[in-house]
């Protein structure tokens, strides 16, 4: 009998239905056309049964280091891109965002446990820097060609474990399996003179070069209809100080900058789990998990800035059997890293300016729960233009499950 990833995906999925966990109507459901070949769905996963779509939505004009850009957000919660739009016209009142880069670059580790002798290993190693630097080229020579490679290297002690930190160049790619293929060769490499094998050689998703993103508005431009500017800038500004004292807000303040980040990330080809990580992890990185905005008021301007590492890349990985990896780039005018991890950071600075004001103001379950109507309407079964009629009839009163489906059972009657 053949195993499951044996299968076909029309196997597969007649399989679960034969078993009982999938109706005719899933069945039907996952075998529809969808957006990807299916040889590229194929290559992308394992054990495909069918595809995911996520919506698509369009972040307009958000002004990054002068240039103007539409960003493509892909996600399932609603508000998102409203957020980020609003965030968005928002920093125009300050000319835009301004961002600073720093140098692409991703670490890896080559770790070694229980050797005989760390000094003497750590000494051998140190001495051995060109040869280590021979053979990750020769690990890896398109890249280097292209202008990359093995940067730096640097031996270190953890504990009783000696640690080689690898920092390599990847170009215009997020480089995770360029940096392990250099960490593989080189802790062969090294493992042999210390005639024992590493115990992981890989890359880290943590990185303090962080891309840093300013805004400097005045006041005024984040006035609502309830407040003027000052009073809701001054609550910003002092819903900040609090997250970085508390760290049940800390957490959901950089939810909402990664609100935006992630679902770019998405769009873009990209893993975002990496970015994740290395978002969180950076936001702990003193040892206190603070978050990774800050605002400030000073001479009747709101100061907005957003720290974040933004391991990305503009080619590699699934970024190129996406057609609409390539699409949102296009869309956003992206070329490099530099632009994507750019265009990315003022996003997520934006978003939490847009989160924090309607968090001072009207709540964040004004806008949230409106939003949301349309999703409760599509759950309670609602289809073609009840959606439009259900979600309208949704503003007014509770939005729960239950009411929407009671209000389409009398809209059908
Ligand atoms: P690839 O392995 O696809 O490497 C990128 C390739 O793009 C290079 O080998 C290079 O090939 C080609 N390329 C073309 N033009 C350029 C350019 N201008 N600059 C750089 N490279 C170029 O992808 P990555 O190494 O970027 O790895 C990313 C993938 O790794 C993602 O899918 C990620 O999910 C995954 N991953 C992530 C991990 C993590 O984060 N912990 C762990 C393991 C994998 P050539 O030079 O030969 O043309």
């Amino acid at each position: 009998m053949k195993k499951f990833y044996q299968l076909t995906r029309e196997e597969r999925v007649r399989a679960l239905v034969d078993s009982g966990m999938l109706t005719a109507g899933d069945a039907e459901l996952l075998l529809a056309d969808a957006p990807l070949p299916q040889a590229t769905a194929d290559h992308l996963t394992e054990n495909q049964i069918g595809q995911f779509p996520l919506p698509m939505g369009l972040v307009r004009g958000l002004r990054v280091n002068g240039i103007t850009h539409d960003v493509a957000l892909v996600g399932e919660e609603p508000s998102v891109v409203a957020a980020a739009n609003n965030g968005a016209r928002m920093a125009l009142a300050g000319g835009g965002v301004t961002v600073q880069v720093p140098p692409h670059r991703v670490a890896a580790e080559v770790v070694f446990a229980d050797l005989p002798d760390t000094p003497n290993a750590v000494r051998l190693i140190r001495a051995q820097t060109a040869d280590i630097k021979a053979a990750a080229a020769a690990a890896h020579p398109s890249i280097v060609r292209r202008g990359g490679g093995l940067q730096t290297v640097t031996v270190t002690t953890v504990d009783d474990f000696v640690k080689v930190t690898l920092v390599v160049d990847p170009q215009q790619a997020m480089g995770a399996n360029i940096v392990n293929t250099i960490a593989e060769r080189v802790g062969v490499l090294i493992g042999g003179w210390l005639h024992q094998q590493p115990l992981i050689s890989i890359l880290s998703n943590y990185s303090d070069d962080a891309v840093v993103a300013r805004v400097d508005l005045p006041v005024e431009a984040v006035a609502t209809r309830h407040a003027d500017g000052a009073t809701v800038a001054k609550l910003i500004a002092r819903t900040s100080d609090f997250a970085l004292l508390d760290i049940d807000r800390a957490t959901t303040n950089n939810k909402g900058v990664m609100n935006g980040i992630a679902a770019a990330t998405i769009a873009l080809g990209n893993d975002y789990r990496a970015v994740e990580a290395g978002a969180h992890a950076y936001a702990a990185r003193t040892g206190r998990y603070l978050p990774l905005t800050r605002w400030w008021v000073a001479e009747s301007r709101l100061h907005g800035e957003l720290a974040v590492p933004l391991k990305l890349g503009v080619v590699g990985g699934a970024v190129g059997a996406l057609h609409r990896a390539g699409l949102a780039q296009r869309l956003a005018g992206i070329k490099t890293v530099a632009d994507a991890q750019s265009i990315l950071a003022a996003l997520g600075l934006v978003q939490n300016l847009a989160a924090i004001r309607a968090l001072v103001g009207p709540g964040i379950q004004a806008g949230h729960m409106h939003l949301q109507a349309g999703a409760l309407a599509v759950a309670a079964g609602a289809v073609g233009a009840e959606v439009a009629l259900l979600t309208q009839q949704l503003q007014d009163g509770d939005k729960t499950i239950a009411r929407a489906q009671s209000l389409l059972h009398q809209m059908r009657q």
